[in-house]
């Protein structure tokens, strides 16, 4: 069967796969995109996507930079100008305002299918992005080149292979790159739902002991939620009559917003921490999920993988510019040493906050309620939490600089 060569072939085209093969092939490199499934471009206007991502400002010019946001505004996203966190039991409250920081807003709500087909759309204009559909990825090979043999019985050579296969990634295992992982015993169930008092633009998230429930803004009246709890409680939540999750919901949000009522569907997420033991191999990478997975209180996940897309992408410029081969291993720890820090610091920061918030330890309640109390009364320190809502604090890719027409 044929073989056909590329400078890079990244598998999984999902928000990350798909941003870090426009990102490369940009830069004049010849990428291959393997997708299982071939994401859908428009759906009928009604329809919601239950997945849901909070981009920073740092992911929204990453996807300015790639020409992607514009097609992503014309489809729907959602500014949140305000964030409320508080705890179920007690007083602590934190009230983040993009207006402090003088900021129009504190971030966007995307549907996931929204991000995607953007990235799709942009790599169909890219005339050296190949995209190879449907066919799974038999085995790896490595030597002068690396190789992807499909099952189809076709052979792919690349200079450089990247996992961007998301939490369960085929190329991670196929490379025996270990992980370090734990469940969380919650799972989250996500739904999109009506508010009786619109959403105000602002995203909410009230800590409760057995996990946080987030309420984030769409367009008009909605909110996408994300309900995180025990197993139980969740698969008993998605089996609810539509009346009865309603009430439940209501309550659980303390009425915020005033009455909540489900649209459509719901579905549940088993939540888990992960992190690949390393991101590289000689002529291999791992990026997004496929490399780190973490809990989705603070809404980073994807976040992260675009700023993994966006360094990776300025570690293989640099890699050409001084004549070194892209899966040279010195050339692929500059990326893992550039994000792994990161990546491990925000997955340990949700962490801690996961345990802290639940827990019903009445010294860790006394903690948290005078924590929140005295972030939400010290200006500094709320400044500082709306900076990393917006992604920033971080030395960042050249994919995330402003643009100049900004
Ligand atoms: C409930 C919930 C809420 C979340 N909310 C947020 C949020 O608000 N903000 C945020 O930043 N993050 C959030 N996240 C995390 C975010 O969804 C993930 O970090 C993100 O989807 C990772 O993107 P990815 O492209 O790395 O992987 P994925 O989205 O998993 O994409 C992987 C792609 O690879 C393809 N694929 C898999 N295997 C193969 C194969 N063998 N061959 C070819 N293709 C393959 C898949 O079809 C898919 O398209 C949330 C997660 C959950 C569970």
């Amino acid at each position: 069967m044929s073989e056909r060569h590329f400078d890079i072939a990244v598998v999984g085209g999902g928000m990350v796969g798909a941003a870090l093969a426009l990102g490369a092939a940009r830069e004049g490199f010849r990428v291959a995109l393997l997708e299982r499934r071939e994401p859908p471009l428009q759906w009928p206007a009604d329809s919601h996507d239950l997945r849901v991502s909070a981009l920073t400002r740092v992911s929204q010019l990453i996807l300015q930079n790639l020409d992607v946001w514009p097609a992503m505004v014309r489809r729907g996203v959602t500014a949140y100008e305000q964030m409320h966190v508080w705890e179920a039991r007690g007083l602590g409250e934190i009230h983040f305002d993009a207006a402090d920081i003088g900021e129009p807003d504190l971030g966007h709500i995307v549907e996931n299918r929204v991000i995607v087909a953007g990235l799709w759309e942009a790599i169909s204009r890219t005339p050296n992005v190949e995209v190879i559909l449907g066919r799974e990825v038999a085995d790896l090979k490595s030597g002068n080149e690396n190789g992807l043999s499909l099952a189809d019985g076709t052979d792919l050579r690349a200079e450089l292979l990247v996992g961007a296969d998301g939490a369960r990634s085929r190329l991670r295992e196929l490379a025996e790159i270990g992980l370090t992982a734990r469940d969380y015993d919650q799972h989250a169930l996500v739904a999109t739902v009506r508010a009786e008092h619109g959403n105000q633009s602002t995203a909410w998230q009230r800590f409760m002991p057995k996990g946080p429930l987030a309420l984030l803004p769409l367009q008009d009246d909605l909110f996408s939620i994300v309900w995180s709890t025990e197993p139980v409680e969740a698969a008993e939540l998605r089996d609810l009559e539509p009346a009865q999750f309603d009430d439940r919901l209501t309550l659980a949000s303390e009425r915020r917003c005033g009455r909540l009522s489900l649209l459509g569907d719901r579905a549940l997420f088993p939540l888990r921490l992960q992190h690949a033991n390393a991101y590289v191999r000689p002529g291999l990478a791992l990026v997004g999920d496929a490399a780190h997975v973490i809990h989705p209180l603070a809404g980073q996940g994807v976040n992260l993988g675009l700023l993994d897309a966006g360094v990776l992408v300025d570690t293989l410029v640099q890699a050409r510019e001084h004549h070194e081969p892209l899966g040279a291993l010195g050339v692929l720890r500059r990326y893992e040493r550039a994000r792994k820090g990161h990546n491990l610091a925000t997955q340990m920061a949700m962490d801690a906050f996961k345990h802290l918030f639940c827990n019903q330890n009445p010294a860790l309640h006394l903690l948290r309620n005078l924590g929140l109390g005295m972030a939400d009364r010290i200006p500094p320190l709320r400044r500082q939490f709306e900076r990393v809502a917006l992604g920033q604090g971080i030395e960042l890719p050249s994919l995330a600089r402003i643009p100049s027409d900004c």
